[in-house]
């Protein structure tokens, strides 16, 4: 059952656990997060890239949709993840999404003197969230803003981190009206996310959540990167570094415990599926029936959301 982000996140909130966003770009990624909720029973947000949609010529939502049909009893939401504009916005909605997040806090159209995405000024951020909360509420689809940015984004963004102000997120909530807002708390795409010890600034959420008592957080950048899965893609043949580093799951948990309702997972994915990918490769020397290796990448990914949905505590919440 589609719906958007609202009744999921305020479920969450009031039950204190988060909901799971998966980012996907294929078939085999689609299947592998309803089957993880189904057996789990949990609600989940499937999220989806500008570029990952573009990647699939826009067909990402109808296989999404397709899918749903045979999982009917799952609520999930179709979530445009880091939409870096009112036109990748626009198009989500135009393409059934229930749910967009505009992320203005980094600037993609500029590029610094390093070739980074500078972070945009405090009121562009307001104005250009403000027109995409237009836009989506009239259809009653949700939309997430940013505020703060997060170090390594999925693209080329900036090098400096800006952590969220509370100060500032209780402004930027009330001038947008947004329905869920990510923060900022030390976390950061992709597999490197710590060079020293793993911590986040949870006093962040704290204080967030203190200023704005009945706004859904997000975290991004919130995978642990675990330790068995980078070994087995070292193993077979992937150049990853040992120095490879998530936020621990006891992090995580402590994050849910002060008010993170959504968690983003993309790296862990990605790893686990290119794991099982490679061990395949490897295994299954001679042969060529993509079925095998799509497939063997599908089952990694099963079984790592299904752990994800258990570290945050939204199995038997569908
Ligand atoms: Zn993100």
């Amino acid at each position: 059952m589609l719906v958007s982000l609202n009744p999921l996140l305020q479920k969450a909130f009031c039950g204190k656990f988060a909901v799971p966003a998966f980012n996907v770009n294929s078939m085999e990624m689609v299947q592998a997060v309803f089957s993880a909720a189904e057996k789990a029973k949990s609600p989940v947000i499937i999220g989806v890239s500008p570029s990952a949609l573009e990647y699939s010529a826009d067909l990402l939502p109808s296989i999404v949709f397709a899918h749903a049909k045979r999982f009917s009893k799952i609520p999930f939401a179709l979530h445009l993840d880091h939409g870096k504009n009112f036109d990748d916005c626009k198009k989500a909605v135009s393409l059934g999404f229930s749910s967009v997040m505009i992320d203005a806090s980094i600037d993609y159209e500029k590029k610094d003197f390093l070739g980074k995405h500078p972070a945009r000024k405090f009121s562009e951020n307001v104005a250009r969230t403000k027109k995409v909360v237009a836009l989506a509420r009239s259809k009653g689809i949700s939309v997430e803003g940013e505020i703060g940015t997060l170090g390594g984004i999925e693209d080329a963004t900036n090098s400096s981190v800006h952590l969220t102000d509370p100060e500032e997120a209780k402004k930027f909530v009330e001038e947008t009206g947004i329905d869920a807002l990510a923060i900022a708390i030390g976390t950061s795409h992709g597999a490197y996310k710590f060079s020293g010890n793993p911590k986040l600034k949870l006093e962040i959420i704290k204080q967030t959540r203190k200023l704005l008592p009945k706004m859904p957080l997000v975290l991004h950048g919130a995978s642990s990167v675990p330790k068995p899965i980078v070994e087995q893609c070292k193993k077979f043949g992937l150049q990853i570094s040992s120095e490879a580093q998530g936020v621990p799951v006891s992090e995580i948990k402590k994050a849910i415990s002060f008010g993170i309702c959504k968690i983003n997972i993309d790296t862990d994915a990605r790893l686990a599926f290119m794991g099982a990918l490679l061990q395949k490769a490897h295994d299954y020397q001679g042969q060529i029936d993509l079925r095998e290796y799509f497939g063997a990448g599908r089952t990694a990914l099963e079984k790592l959301y299904g752990q994800k949905i258990k570290d945050f505590g939204s199995a038997n919440k569908a």
